[in-house]
């Protein structure tokens, strides 16, 4: 049976956006669907598994209820301000179950400015993936339905076949969509997308005082959390636009992200980024530099006062997730403030000894005293032995015994992320018709936590010819 969909964002003023239907691709294939977000969003196993499947996820099967349309946003990309922006290539088909369905990659739209409205495989595949590993990471973040191949060929840094995925989110709102209203001094619409905001992604907030300060506060909150959620993981977004930030505090828009390879709070993992703005050590600063320009967005409705007074929690609210986090990931019970010191000697050890990040702390869950295994982590033994002194001393304090910690700490630091490299060579078996690891690395993405001892070369660290490269924005 076709999905039945509803469009609430079209109740809003007709500038926030514009009714496009999504332009097919030419015999489009299937490369994956996910059984999982299909339940979420009430499909049927039978609509999944139907030769109209296909057109649903290439945008060619009309769905009862449906009006398609792309939002239109501003944003601000590397810090200059670009008053107009909008979905130039991806185009909303409807909402099921409270997810709106999208699919990127559809065609072009009003706001595509030059370009072609397409996505090339690799960065619907890079997309499709990672969003599905985040979401198995416990991170906030849109996921995706499907994914489509063609033929078809668009112009990149050469000629490449094209794709679309079918994502959903629960919002599509960015900061960057309240910006574009602002600097139209179009308060009007404005503060509707305010209110269908709350009503969208904060329904709990209906009806208290001060609700626009109390929304924005709840932002402020959930960025920061966000950012600690990315940091703890080792997630580099790397195109941290205003555009790119979600007003529902989730991962959104994955471009040339990167899990860190060995520990280094200076990689960059966007080609174009000369100046590491969006860096991996950089992204907490940036959230809040994004959440000022969205503060200065609502200053027609909010004091902008009492807004800068929210701002200022942002630090302690990332510190103490991060924090929390953090003391899960080594397995010590009750994480105090004294402890971001032990955190940080931490860190800086792993970033000295350039250590892989992911590996060290799945290796330190299986620690119990014999250090062999953490001291063939780097090079040079003795921070290593320092700071292991003091996490000795450190988890004598837990009320859990030993094997307890390794259970919990197994259960909190995931043995694979996908990196980089893995995921071109995915993509590259795409390129040859062989979607073997393609449906591994899904997997993979699913049960993060597993053993899988058959994927065990995918939890070493990074092969140094592939550690550390950078990706190209092009996609
Ligand atoms: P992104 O870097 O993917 O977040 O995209 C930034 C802006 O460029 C958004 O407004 C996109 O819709 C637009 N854009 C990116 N790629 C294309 C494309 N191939 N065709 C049209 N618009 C695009
Ligand atoms: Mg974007």
């Amino acid at each position: 049976m076709r999905p039945k969909v509803s469009n609430p964002y079209l109740k809003l003023p007709d500038l926030c956006y514009d009714r496009v239907n999504p332009t097919p691709l030419k015999e489009p294939t299937l490369i994956h669907t996910n059984k999982e977000v299909a339940n979420n969003l009430g499909l049927t196993n039978e609509f999944i598994q139907s030769s109209e499947f296909v057109d649903f996820a290439n945008g060619a099967l009309p769905l009862e209820g449906s009006d398609n349309f792309a939002m239109c946003y501003a944003g601000h990309q590397f810090g200059f301000f670009v008053p107009r922006l909008g979905d130039g290539r991806a185009i909303n088909i409807g909402v099921s179950n409270n997810l709106q369905m999208q699919l990127k990659g559809a065609g072009q739209t009003l706001y595509s400015r030059q370009g072609d409205g397409r996505a090339v495989v690799r960065s619907s595949v890079r997309e499709y993936l990672m969003s599905e590993a985040m979401y198995n990471l416990g991170i906030p973040t849109t996921r995706a339905l499907a994914i489509i191949q063609s033929k078809q060929k668009v112009y990149r840094e050469d000629w490449e076949e094209t794709s679309m995925v079918l994502r959903v989110s629960s919002s599509w709102v960015r900061f960057g969509t309240f910006e574009y209203f602002a600097n139209k001094k179009k308060y009007k619409e404005l503060e509707a997308l305010v209110d269908y905001t709350i009503a969208e992604s904060f329904p709990h907030l209906a009806d208290t005082p001060n609700l626009y300060l109390k929304l924005f506060t709840e932002i402020v909150e959930k960025t920061a959390k966000l950012l600690a959620h990315w940091q703890s993981v080792g997630f580099n977004h790397g195109v941290m636009n205003t555009d790119n930030m979600s007003i529902a505090g989730l991962s959104i828009d994955y471009g040339p992200y990167a899990f860190l390879d060995d520990y280094d709070t200076n990689f960059i993992c966007n080609h174009t980024d000369r100046d590491g703005r969006y860096s991996f050590g950089n992204q907490p600063h940036i959230a809040q530099w994004n959440l000022k320009a969205l503060m200065i967005a609502f200053s027609p409705l909010v004091s902008i006062a009492q807004m800068e007074k929210v701002l200022l929690n942002f630090g302690t609210i990332y510190s103490k997730e991060f924090l929390h986090i953090m003391g899960e990931k080594i397995g010590i019970e009750s994480i105090q403030e004294r402890d971001f010191a032990f955190i940080k000697k931490m860190l800086e050890m792993l970033q000295l000894l350039q250590i892989d990040y992911t590996l060290f702390f799945r290796t330190l869950s299986h620690y119990q005293g014999d250090r062999t295994e953490l001291l063939k982590l780097g090079l040079y033994h003795q921070p290593m032995h320092d700071w292991i002194d003091d996490y000795d001393e450190r988890v004598e304090y837990n009320s859990f015994s030993k094997e307890v910690r390794r259970e919990k700490m197994l259960k909190k630091n995931p043995k694979y992320v996908l990196k980089n490299y893995m995921i071109q060579e995915a993509i590259e078996g795409i390129e040859e018709g062989d979607y073997t690891l393609f449906n591994a690395l899904f997997e993979i993405a699913q049960t993060p936590f597993s053993e899988h001892i058959e994927y065990n070369r995918w939890a070493e660290a990074t092969p140094n010819k592939f550690k550390n490269q950078k990706l190209s924005c092009s996609s």
